[in-house]
């Protein structure tokens, strides 16, 4: 798969459908998959923390959640044609496994929200096998329970949702102690999933305004999103020393 170096991200140049394709081919092969997909306030964390970078630059599949990182690929002569968010991609996958017998663990959210979206998901993709449902809050010592719950559950694909770098931190670190084959950290899919979170209508995904929506639902974010104009600034300035391979 060919890739766009994104201040020193690896971001897959994959659609969505792509995506999902790649996805499916993982559980042919027994060992973990992580799949994470940043968006630029995702990217510019790991610009300041190289140790993050590494860890997204270790998953199986890396795409680009945000139009952001989009146009940074544009900018650096390496266009990514469309934005594949973690909430889409993993709608394409449920679709695809319905009728299979892959099993999936629904990881994070407040208490509460992973049951809701284990039923709205069950009526949604009739035919879905969800074997096991966890809420994202916990100390670093039920980590180990979290783990063994996941393993005796016999998923063969979780999705991790406690938002960004949490999710992505936390699958490596278990990487290999995790034995289902496919890990997407999807952060707050599930609240979508659960109807506890709107997504932005289609007018604001089509126009790149994703961004501006969230900031009116979820005016607390304002000091992350102050990332976005640094990120593309960023990217002007520094995005060309980063080799492309
Ligand atoms: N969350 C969680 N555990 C935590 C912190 C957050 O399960 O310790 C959940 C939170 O309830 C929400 C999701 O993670 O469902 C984060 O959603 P957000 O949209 O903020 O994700 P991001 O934009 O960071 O990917």
């Amino acid at each position: 798969m060919d890739k766009v170096n994104i201040l020193g991200v690896n971001v897959d140049m994959v659609t969505i459908d792509e995506a999902a394709d790649k996805i499916l081919t993982f559980f042919d092969e027994d060992k973990l998959h992580s799949v994470f997909t940043p968006n630029s306030e995702i990217i510019m964390a790991a610009y300041r923390d190289r140790d993050f970078a590494e860890i997204l630059n270790s998953s199986d599949l890396l795409t680009a959640d945000g139009i952001g990182v989009v146009y940074a690929s544009k900018m650096l002569g390496k266009p990514i044609s469309e934005r594949a968010a973690g909430y889409d991609i993993a709608c394409k996958v449920l679709d695809k496994i319905k009728d299979t017998d892959h099993k999936l663990f629904l990881f994070g959210g407040k208490p509460g929200v992973s049951e809701i979206a284990k039923e709205k998901l069950e009526e949604k993709y009739k035919g879905i096998k969800i074997v096991g449902t966890r809420n994202g809050y916990f100390k670093e010592d039920e980590e180990a329970g979290i783990v063994d719950e996941i393993n005796k559950s016999g998923a063969d694909i979780v999705f991790v949702c406690l938002g960004a770098p949490k999710q992505e931190k936390w699958i490596a670190k278990h990487k290999d102690e995790l034995k289902p084959r496919v890990a997407m950290g999807i952060g707050g899919s599930l609240d979508v999933f659960a109807g506890t979170a709107l997504r932005a209508p289609d007018f604001y995904c089509k126009h790149g305004l994703e961004w501006f929506y969230r900031l009116k639902k979820e005016p607390w974010r304002i000091g992350r999103m102050m990332d976005l104009p640094k990120f593309a600034v960023t990217v002007m300035l520094h995005g060309r020393k980063y080799k492309q391979n």
